[in-house]
């Protein structure tokens, strides 16, 4: 078993054991990670990852958690979060090389100084670009993966540049889910900021008003189907403010689970399965969850296959 002082021996950034998730997850529930580390530098996050996977310790990568619903049990292994160690965004050649810390407004705020268009449709999603591309976030029928050239990986130990094609994108997932996601290289268009800074603020503004952003949430819960809305197809059910705990879906918007205040991970999973199975009973659809589950039990994980 590694212990806290065996990774402070070489570590040069932060550590905590027993580190509650609560803190770095949008959703605010969820237990503790065995250990919670934020590389000091790229070479550090190397070191990092090549010492747990000697020592067999299982890790994932932590973005600004707004994506993910992190089980009461808290997660056993490490989490790693790169916000502090990679986070620089840069133009050369006309390509823009964004590190994986990077937050997604700061990314599309400096592609629209810089006059590039293809990515301002991801204002206001409050994620990483790591998490983005891991995700293949979009919105508003753009992704992050349309105008990506290649990302680098930290994979089995080593650095390396994945083209896109190799990295298996398609709607809100990724073929890199188990890599480290060190940054990505992006080509966009020539475009006019003014028009890039007017569709930003209407692209904000309208999620203002349309997503229950006052409370803590992952955003959507489950992917949509072809042709039709989860929020659509969750509000026909009737579930638009049903709550178990101190967890609802939103009366805003059904397609979002909102924390009233100490919700479970337990609270919003019950909800999950009464969507799912309350819009399969009605339309014979199975809704998808976009939202990813850590830490859970392979039975839980299974109810959701
Ligand atoms: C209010 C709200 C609105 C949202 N709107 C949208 C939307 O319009 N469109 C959309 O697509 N999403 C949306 N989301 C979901 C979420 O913000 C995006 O998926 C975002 O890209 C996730 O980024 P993150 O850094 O928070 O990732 P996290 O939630 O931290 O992680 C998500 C997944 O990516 C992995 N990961 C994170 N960083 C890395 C890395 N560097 N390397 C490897 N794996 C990594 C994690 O292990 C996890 O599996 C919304 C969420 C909220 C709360």
């Amino acid at each position: 078993m590694v212990r806290l002082e065996d990774i402070q021996s070489f570590f040069r950034g932060w550590v905590a054991a027993n580190e509650p998730m609560v803190r770095y997850t949008s959703m605010r529930v969820g237990g503790a990670a065995d250990f919670y580390l934020e590389p000091a530098d790229k070479d550090d996050m190397v070191a990092l990852v090549k010492f747990l996977d000697a020592n067999a310790v299982p890790w994932m990568m932590v973005g600004r958690g707004s994506n993910m619903l992190v089980s009461d049990e808290g997660i056993r292994g490490a989490v790693i979060n790169a916000e502090s160690a990679i986070s620089n965004v840069s133009l050369e050649g006309g390509i823009v090389t964004a590190e994986a810390g990077v937050r997604l407004n700061r990314f599309v705020d400096f592609c629209i100084q810089h006059e590039l268009a293809g990515v301002e449709m991801l204002a206001g999603i409050p994620g990483t670009v790591g998490g983005a591309v891991v995700m293949n976030a979009g919105a508003h029928g753009g992704e992050i993966s349309d105008h990506l050239v290649d990302i680098e990986v930290l994979r089995n130990g080593s650095i390396q540049w994945i083209d896109k094609a190799a990295a298996k994108f398609s709607y809100r997932r990724s073929g890199l889910e188990h890599d480290a996601v060190l940054s990505a290289r992006f080509k966009l268009t020539k475009g006019n900021k003014e028009k890039l800074a007017h569709q930003r603020r209407e692209l904000i503004l309208k999620r203002n008003q349309t997503q229950p952003l006052e409370l803590p949430n992952s955003g959507s819960m489950f992917k949509n189907p072809p042709n039709t809305f989860a929020a659509k197809l969750i509000e026909q059910a009737g579930l638009k403010g049903k709550r178990v705990g101190r967890a609802e879906i939103s009366e805003k918007h059904a397609n979002f689970i909102v924390n009233l205040g100490d919700a479970k991970a337990a609270d919003v999973v019950r909800l999950l399965e009464l969507a799912r199975r309350t819009v399969y009973q009605n339309t014979g659809l199975m809704l998808e969850l976009e939202v990813k589950l850590v830490g859970f039990s392979d039975d839980v994980k299974r109810k959701f296959a």
